[in-house]
């Protein structure tokens, strides 16, 4: 496995793999591999001939009050864990490497950036999309794989894609819980004991809500209401939101139908919890 800290090195990997005749597959994470990561990775592999990790954990998708200083770094166990899964390249650059002196540029998805977690994190979606179309950029993969853990990041990059004519295919990996439901994240590291119980209530959550929409509830109100609910019976649970959207637009739904986007954020304590599901809302039989 090759290790790459500069864009001159990844390119030269990336291009000599093309003359190889190689398809290449980008898998872009800010480290602190866990198994959702690797979920991604081995899709890579199955799809793709030459699979390359980013790891970089990139500041301007960060706010001055969130948890950059903090978030986890460990690339020597990252590099282990990419070795380990067969992965030809990573590509771990820093700051300087990525956003050199006098750099000005941005990407933004407009409306879609400014939603959901972009309500609440604002500037957060334009560092995303402009660290994502660099690397793309840099690393000229055929195919990227994103997690669904992200909805709405994996909704924005294809909205990117599909406006600035990027040539890249984007595939969208379901996402990896741990048994008890909670989808893995590199920060439910920070959850103490008594977070990390409270936390499966997302999931509980989401599933309440699929039930009683496969149980006939078409009132995207009571739906809403039914997530709120159950995450306020976890005590230390802060709701940042809980809601029931259309999966393309991400604006509020209120009669449900055709595919419906349960979409929440909630905090325990500094650290704050995303989670989505999408649910396929049953017609009803006439009559019925
Ligand atoms: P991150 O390192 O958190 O920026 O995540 C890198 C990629 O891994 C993103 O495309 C995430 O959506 C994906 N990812 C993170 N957690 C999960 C998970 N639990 N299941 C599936 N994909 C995930």
């Amino acid at each position: 496995m090759e290790v790459a800290k500069t864009v001159q090195a990844m390119r030269r990997l990336t291009n000599s793999a093309r003359r190889q005749g190689k398809k290449i597959g980008l898998v872009p994470t800010m480290g602190a591999l866990h198994a959702g990561h690797i979920s991604l990775i081995r899709a890579a592999r199955k799809e793709t001939d030459f699979v390359v990790v980013t790891i970089f954990v990139n500041p301007t998708q960060f706010g001055p009050n969130e948890d950059l200083d903090r978030y986890p770094r460990q690339l020597e166990k990252d590099l282990e864990i990419c070795d380990s899964e067969g992965v030809d390249a990573v590509f771990a650059p820093d700051n300087e490497e990525m956003y050199p002196k006098g750099y000005r540029t941005y990407v933004e998805v407009h409306e879609l950036q400014n939603l959901l977690c972009g309500a609440s994190r604002p500037g957060h979606f334009r560092g995303v999309t402009t660290v994502v179309l660099k690397l793309f950029n840099i690393v000229q993969a055929d195919v990227a794989f994103f997690g669904q853990k992200d909805g709405q990041q994996a909704l924005i990059i294809q909205q990117m894609v599909r406006d600035l004519n990027v040539p890249i295919e984007i595939r969208v990996c379901p996402i990896v819980r741990e048994p008890d439901g909670l989808a893995l994240s590199s920060r439910n590291q920070y959850l103490d004991p008594n977070q990390r119980a409270q936390a499966t209530v997302l999931h509980r959550a989401l599933e309440k809500a699929r039930q009683a929409i496969e149980h006939g509830e078409r009132d995207g109100g009571r739906i809403q209401r039914l997530l709120e609910e159950t995450i306020r019976s976890a005590p230390d649970a802060v709701i940042d939101y809980a809601v029931v959207v259309d999966p393309e637009t991400l604006q509020p739904l209120t009669a449900l139908d055709g595919k419906v986007y349960l979409a929440l954020a909630v905090r325990f304590g500094d650290t704050r919890l995303i989670d989505n599901m999408q649910v396929e809302v049953p017609t009803l039989r006439a009559g019925g």
